[in-house]
């Protein structure tokens, strides 16, 4: 089984879903995976295109909200159960646009006192960024009091995903 198909899985061990929110949509696949099971989604990304392509893709779920932002300055004022981030750039596309560590970070510290259950972090090191992004995210990782799980293969700077589950907490933390 891939990442995203192993990240769906373990997204189901929280279920009810009331609210979740995939922090970069691009082609749409996590957006499609959270509205098949969440009661409410939202779906942001930076590009017009990826919104595009996300609202194609999910055009029969009535439960998404649409937002074309950097997610670091959104603002969702609610709980909420779940974040997914999926890094880098939108497959398919010329690159230009990818997600960088600052504002991930920024997204992630914003929103995570409002998160209940999960975040989930997939992180590509390949492109230019991509290895930065990947250790500012995994000492943020480490940096919380929750027990995470790490998804990664056995070749060299393939993709590695973290899975937080805010819903426990490590036993030596305060
Ligand atoms: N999860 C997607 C899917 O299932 O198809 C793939 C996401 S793709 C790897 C990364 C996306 O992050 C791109 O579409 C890109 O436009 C978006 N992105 C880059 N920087 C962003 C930012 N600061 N805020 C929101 N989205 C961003």
């Amino acid at each position: 089984m891939n990442h995203k198909s192993l990240t769906h899985q373990w997204i189901l061990k929280f279920k009810p879903l009331n609210l979740t929110v995939d922090m970069t949509a691009g082609n749409g696949y996590d957006t499609l995976f959270l509205a098949q099971h969440s009661a409410q989604v939202i779906a942001i990304d930076i590009q017009d295109t990826a919104i595009e392509n996300t609202k194609k893709r999910c055009q029969n779920f009535k439960n998404i909200e649409y937002i074309i932002s950097d997610h670091k300055i959104v603002d969702i004022p609610k709980r909420i159960t779940g974040l997914m981030y999926n890094l880098g750039y939108l497959p398919g596309s010329d690159k230009v646009i990818t997600t960088d560590g600052n504002s991930t970070i920024a997204s992630l510290n914003k929103l995570i006192n409002q998160t209940e259950k999960f975040i989930t972090l997939a992180c590509y090191r390949k492109h230019p960024g991509g290895q930065e992004e990947y250790l500012a995210v995994k000492e943020w990782v480490e940096s919380l009091s929750h027990p995470y799980e790490i998804l990664e293969y056995e070749t060299d700077l393939s993709p590695i995903t973290f899975l937080i589950d805010l819903t426990k907490k490590n036993p030596l933390s305060k």
